[in-house]
């Protein structure tokens, strides 16, 4: 290890700056999109069950409810462009626009060049939870999903039920894609009801069993058309292990609703980036 040089202390002294302002974006919508949310009627109901995962639509201006069923559970959620799959949930950006964890009030964002928000979350069971002790918080868009390939790498082991794949096999279904062209337009997810946070000491990423209980949710106005697929972790409340048979797991809920007609009269879709993308090539 190299040594410190001797004005250490001070170079760690710089103090920490907010990268984005939340304020700076537009206005979230959220006592109009919960005024609609209160004269709604369900409309769909899809059950993921355990291990596994489902592909659902959600139109723009209906909201989509993730409600846990039957025992702790956590999901992992993908979102993309209905019309189309190239602009997908961008997690990077989210977490640099909101926070490491989201919840009511944050917008799920898209990827370049559309940016815009795809989603805003206008209810969350566990918004009690805040951080605990551990520095851990419930919802996050940090870590990336469980996968094969890592298990493969890390157990030497095949195992198909992983997230990514839960994920590829519902969108391959839903789209009828082969499986190799829906794997590529998997993403980084949301970690729905997931308890997460990073080690104080060696900042690794870690988890522990999720506070979510039968009956939690969280609830997402859809900004515009979208393709949702969901999968139930292997991993349960990933609470123990992961990437495995051996954790209890239980179905997710996904619940879809519809405002009353005329709810959402002035309320429009937002657009994509106005961004020109010259990229300092053309005027
Ligand atoms: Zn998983």
């Amino acid at each position: 290890m190299h040594p410190p040089p001797s004005d250490a202390a001070a170079r760690r002294a710089a103090k920490p700056l907010v990268c984005y302002e939340v304020e700076q974006l537009p206005p979230n919508n959220l006592s109009l999109y919960r005024q609609a949310r209160s004269g709604a009627s369900k409309v769909d109901e899809i059950l993921v069950p355990p291990r596994d995962g489902a592909c659902f639509e959600v139109a723009a201006g209906r909201f989509f409810r993730i409600v846990s069923v039957d025992g702790p559970q956590v999901g992992d959620l993908n979102l993309w462009n209905a019309k189309d799959l190239s602009e997908r949930f961008f997690s990077g950006k989210t977490r640099q626009l909101h926070a490491t964890h989201v919840s009511t009030g944050d917008r799920l964002w898209s990827t370049l060049p559309g940016l815009r928000p795809l989603a805003t979350i206008i209810e969350d069971s566990l918004d009690w939870y805040g951080w605990d002790e551990d520095g851990a918080g419930v919802h996050d868009v940090i870590g990336t999903r469980c996968d094969p390939y890592t298990n493969c790498l890390l157990k030497s082991v095949e195992y198909h039920h992983c997230c990514h794949s839960n994920l590829t096999r519902a969108l391959a279904a839903a789209t009828g894609l082969p499986l190799e062209q829906a794997e590529t337009h998997v993403h980084d997810v949301m970690n729905v009801f997931m308890c997460t946070g990073f080690t104080r000491d060696t900042q690794q990423y870690f988890m522990k069993a999720s506070p979510v209980r039968p009956g939690d949710f969280i609830e997402v106005f859809a900004e515009i058309d979208l393709l949702g697929a969901l999968s139930t972790c292997p991993g349960g409340d990933c609470g123990s292990s992961h990437s495995d048979d051996k954790t209890p797991c239980y179905p997710l809920k996904v619940e879809i609703y519809e405002p009353a007609a005329g709810a959402l009269q002035a309320w429009r879709s937002p657009a994509r980036s106005a961004y020109s993308r010259s990229h300092g090539v053309r005027d």
